[in-house]
């Protein structure tokens, strides 16, 4: 049995009830996440984007997760009290049948880091800008194998597969070549 170590798993729990669709959170994401930070601020880069139908009073924040390169073949709606929310309204993922959670520019990923930086922030700053309490932060600890794969590592490998969707690995194996001997 290999090594156990302690991890902080740390989570954003939605409660989509006490939402009212004020976009605060997905502001001062992309101003956190801007260069310099607090630089500027578009919505259209952050990290989570909140779901709005204002007639229907439907408003879900939802959080940018994983990338993937292709669209999936099975879509569900939901019907939540009444409510019907749409086929995508939930999915997390970076993928090719929209724009959600792509940087504007590039078309790169984006994905939701919990706001990592040095110093560490005491909770995420979309968390901290909820005036309703809609979105509360937790963390808790749990083991893991010593040589399980770094977060960012994946986060990473997840950058470089998006670029090699884009613009072929020949093009980025190229581009990587000619970094490496510079360096
Ligand atoms: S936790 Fe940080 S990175 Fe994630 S959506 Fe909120 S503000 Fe953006
Ligand atoms: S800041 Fe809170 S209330 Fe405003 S849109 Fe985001 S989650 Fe909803």
């Amino acid at each position: 049995m290999g090594v156990k170590k302690t991890k902080i798993i740390k989570s954003i729990k939605v409660d989509a009830d006490k939402c009212m669709g004020c976009r605060a959170c997905e502001v001062a994401c992309s101003a956190f996440h801007a260069t310099p930070k607090y630089s500027s601020n578009n919505p259209a880069r952050s990290r989570i984007r909140v779901i709005r139908h204002p007639l229907e009073d439907i408003y879900v924040p939802v959080y940018a997760g994983e990338y993937t390169p292709s669209e999936c073949m099975g879509r569900n709606t939901y019907k939540i009290e009444g409510k019907e929310y749409d086929e995508c309204a939930f999915c997390r993922a970076s993928c090719p049948s929209r724009d959600l959670f792509k940087e504007p520019d590039s078309g790169l990923p984006l994905k939701c880091d919990m706001c990592e930086s040095v110093p560490e922030l005491d909770e995420p700053l979309c968390v901290k800008w909820c005036m309703v309490d809609a979105l509360i932060y937790e963390e808790r600890e749990v083991e893991v194998d010593e040589d399980e794969e770094d977060v960012k590592m994946e986060e990473m490998e997840a950058g470089i597969e998006s670029l090699v969707d884009k613009y072929g690995l020949q093009k980025v194996a190229d581009i990587l070549a000619r970094k490496s001997q510079k360096s």
